[in-house]
């Protein structure tokens, strides 16, 4: 063992724990007192006494915490307690040797072989357990590995098979004792040798003591009864638990990937903090103010149950109407995901247990307003008692949505407005409704702090598309601070500082200053071409819907349009648009965007996007069902009145392409082709380029049949993922899950754009990870020719190709396509400033 290891600060002598969790205690608080390891490794150190046996024989045990909390571990050290009197480890097993082990990497298996040599010398063992010198233990656990005798003659039995140790984290104790189980099992004499070294494949602490790395050729060996069939079930058991294994070293990483610290800010000082959970990025600076919850006096005014059920119809009626121009004013300056919040809203005045709760308690003698607002409040207490982060994140936007009927019902009830606020105030609220999320002024809210909700809440959606840093769940706690209080909130953290020092406020601030320095640079170039720092083009075009954003657009840095979603233009209204009406949009579109491409997507509805005045049946998986070429397909009257709108656009001389979605084989492209051609010729129209959306994974798997019939292809990967993935991609509890840089979509992107050069076809991306700067660079790497995304994105992305040469992309691209997780692919790009 090495001398770094054993540091007398590691070792205590004479020690008389009260119980073996004491023990455990004890020994842990020295790891992490000595750096070793972060304090919640004491608690896996007791977890794994609960789910194994670590007592190694002879007086010796081995505490170590569980393999997937080794991110944990901080650097590897072992902290010994001698407990001379003896301490019973489990019934019949007495320790008087405790070596708690923190190891990094396979460390451990060095330590390993040394305490089990040292465990079959009785002579030099049995004085350890006494000693007063800690000078002794060092001295005798440093006996550097070369001294030890080479077993003699190390030679294999009568039968042998050979195998490569295949487990990321060598041969430890886990993996030992199924080994020895396997062997035990057979009659014969079993060996494993390593080089010249051999061990009794049924005693574990002789197996251990090979201290077997990853990649160590072994020869398994036997003599006896049955020894081939002993041989072939011990190396068949080998093999068989290097799945867990390697499953076990992919969670760990994991996990130390996640508690890696982010590049961020760090206070210089310990300062008191309060954690929540991170739900908007960025730093604020300013006074904590205390938003308090307003409990409603809500009077019971009992009615008769036909007045108030009028009554209640029509607040929700006027709500509805409320939210729908809620929807509509958040659509124009926030977006449509933001939008549909609203949406989602409405939806839940449609929630029959709350109606019928509300009926009984009228029916009981109660008044409307009570009525309604009890049933509001039970319905949403019982979903947040669950306990579920997604499903309390639901309870708030019950609440909010009832306060609107609620002052529907009685506008006196609406109470003050929310108080004045100074410049730079961090809001600390129990939890703030989405439509006053949307209401903040901002030129005085700096940050948002609320002690309940979840990250996935509408709040904090909001709060991120407001570039609002915000966190939330701090707990009741955060109701405490005092009024006023000078307060640093890290929304990347998930942290909130009080009281920070001078010098906190001066390096937050210097914090703030470069990363606005760093947005004005992005701002300043966004207009240059799109690029990689060798000058390979990509195009960089954005996702707008109507012609009032192309000005916009193009003053973000749009060299175009690469998706125009014409279903907006049939979305919240009460009737199709006819061919005039599309006709006059895409002229517009046409022309405010001077020359440059256009795309439009012909009609995706829908899956999600369900337009009521087409009265199309109700279907049990409407993303599996007629949504997009299919519905254009079996509903021509839809996708007639289009076509003849774009082609007679195109005979404007100014650019356009048309683009079909949800394309999964040939034929479709080949019946919708047919009809673009015949509507083109009545019209005596010109050719415009065809492409289709590759969003269904047998197109991207067919992308080399289908590149012959069409001129591009554009890759929708919000859809790509979800079906690639199976996880809906508005399921709330998989949408974090459901991450486009998935190597499994990568590698559907790579075959998109196989299959498209094979035919000298571009290849764009359209769907939302063309708008990450990190996934935009992958996705260069992977060959893809054009990049369509919010224009609120372009800037970034643009600065992030710029940065970089393609190889580099390139070769980022092809590791990434051989990680195993969209998590794995994250990490590697964390390399990518
Ligand atoms: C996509 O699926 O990635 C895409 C761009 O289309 P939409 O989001 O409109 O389904
Ligand atoms: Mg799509």
């Amino acid at each position: 063992m090495s001398d770094a290891l054993l540091n007398p600060q590691l070792i205590r002598l004479g020690c008389r724990p009260a119980s073996k969790e004491a023990a455990l205690r004890e020994a842990g608080q020295m790891l992490a007192d000595a750096g070793c390891i972060a304090p919640d490794y004491i608690d896996s150190l007791l977890r794994r006494e609960a789910v194994a046996n670590t007592y190694l024989g002879n007086g010796i045990a081995i505490p170590h915490g569980m393999v997937e909390d080794r991110a944990l571990v901080l650097r590897t050290g072992v902290a010994i307690l001698q407990i001379p009197d003896g301490l019973e480890w489990n019934p019949g097993q007495r320790t008087h040797l405790l070596c708690a082990i923190a190891a990094r990497s396979d460390d451990h298996l060095a330590m390993l072989r040394q305490l089990t040599r040292l465990l079959q010398d009785e002579a030099r063992l049995l004085p350890l357990f006494v000693t007063g010198d800690s000078a002794d233990l060092i001295a005798a656990l440093r006996q550097p590995e070369e001294e030890l005798p080479p077993d003699a003659e190390a030679q294999d039995l009568d039968i042998s098979d050979e195998w490569r140790l295949d487990y990321p984290n060598g041969l430890h104790a886990r993996p030992a004792a199924l080994w020895v189980d396997a062997a035990r099992r057979s009659p014969a004499q079993l060996q494993v040798r390593h080089g010249n070294r051999t061990a009794d494949a049924k005693n574990l602490i002789s197996l251990l003591q090979l201290g077997l790395r990853q990649g160590d050729l072994i020869a398994v060996s036997g003599r006896g009864p049955q020894a081939e069939t002993g041989v072939r079930q011990l190396v068949k058991a080998m093999r068989e638990a290097s799945l867990a294994e390697q499953t076990a070293a992919a969670i760990a990483a994991q996990r130390a990937a996640a508690q890696r610290p982010r590049a961020g800010w760090r206070p210089a000082s310990a300062l008191i903090s309060l954690p929540g959970i991170a739900a908007s990025p960025g730093l604020a600076i300013g006074e904590a103010r205390i938003l308090a919850g307003e409990t409603l006096q809500v009077p019971d005014r009992p009615i008769s149950l036909a007045e108030g059920g009028d009554r209640l119809h029509e607040a929700l009626a006027a709500t509805r109407r409320q939210l729908s121009q809620l929807a509509d004013a958040t659509q124009a300056t926030l977006g449509a995901s933001e939008a549909a919040i609203f949406h989602a809203q409405a939806e839940l005045l449609n929630d029959t247990d709350l109606i019928t709760l509300s009926c009984q308690l009228m029916v009981a003698g109660h008044g409307v307003e009570w009525a309604w607002h009890q049933a509001v409040e039970r319905l949403a207490e019982k979903i947040s008692a669950l306990g579920n982060p997604l499903l309390a994140a639901r309870a708030a936007d019950l609440r909010d949505v009832g306060r609107r009927v609620l002052f529907q019902l009685d506008s006196s009830l609406r109470g003050r407005a929310p108080a004045e606020f100074g410049l730079d105030t961090i809001l600390l609220a129990p939890d703030l409704a989405p439509s006053d999320t949307a209401a903040l002024d901002l030129s005085r809210i700096k940050g948002l702090a609320t002690a309940h909700g979840g990250p996935t809440a509408h709040t904090a959606i909001l709060a991120r598309t407001l570039g609002l840093p915000a966190l939330v769940a701090a707990g009741p706690a955060l109701l405490d601070v005092a009024d006023g209080s000078p307060a640093i909130l890290d929304g990347d953290a998930g942290r909130l500082y009080l009281n920070p020092s001078e010098a906190d406020l001066a390096s937050a601030r210097a914090w703030l200053q470069a990363q606005r320095d760093e947005r004005d640079r992005q701002q300043a170039e966004r207009q240059q071409p799109g690029q990689t720092a060798d000058g390979a083009r990509i195009e960089i075009a954005a996702n707008i819907n109507r012609p009032d954003q192309a000005a916009a657009a193009l003053e973000a840095g749009a060299e175009g349009v690469g998706l125009m979603r014409t279903e907006f233009l049939f979305l919240e209204r009460d009737a199709a648009p006819d061919e005039e009406e599309q006709l006059k949009t895409y002229l517009a579109m046409q022309q405010a965007l001077q020359g440059r491409p256009l795309i439009v997507r012909a009609l995706d509805i829908g899956g999600d996007k369900q337009v009521p005045y087409l009265n199309l049946p109700r279907e049990d998986n409407p993303f599996l069902g007629m949504r997009g070429a299919r519905l254009l397909l079996a509903r021509r009257e839809l996708l007639e009145p289009q076509l003849r709108a774009l082609y007679r656009a195109a005979k404007s001389g100014k650019p356009l392409s048309i683009m079909f979605p949800m394309i999964s084989s040939l034929k479709e492209i080949t019946r919708l082709k047919g009809i673009c051609e015949s509507v083109r010729q009545e019209l005596d129209a010109p050719q415009v380029p065809i492409g289709i959306m590759v969003e269904v994974p047998a197109a991207a798997l067919l992308a080399d049949q289908l590149a012959p019939y069409v001129d591009f292809f554009s890759i929708g990967t919000n859809d790509l993922t979800q079906y690639a993935l199976a996880m809906d991609r508005q399921h709330p509890e998989l949408a974090a899950e459901a991450d486009s840089l998935h190597p499994a979509v990568l590698r559907l992107i790579r075959q998109t754009v196989q299959g498209a050069a094979a035919h000298q076809r571009w290849v764009g991306v359209c769907g939302g990870i063309a708008g990450d700067p990190q996934g935009a660079a992958v996705l260069a790497g992977l060959g893809v020719n054009e990049l369509s995304m919010s224009p609120h994105d372009i800037a970034s992305v643009k600065a992030m190709l710029r940065r970089h040469p393609l190889a580099q992309l390139q070769s980022l691209a092809e590791q990434a396509l051989s990680c195993d997780s969209a998590d794995e692919v994250r990490q590697l790009l964390e390399a990518l400033a």
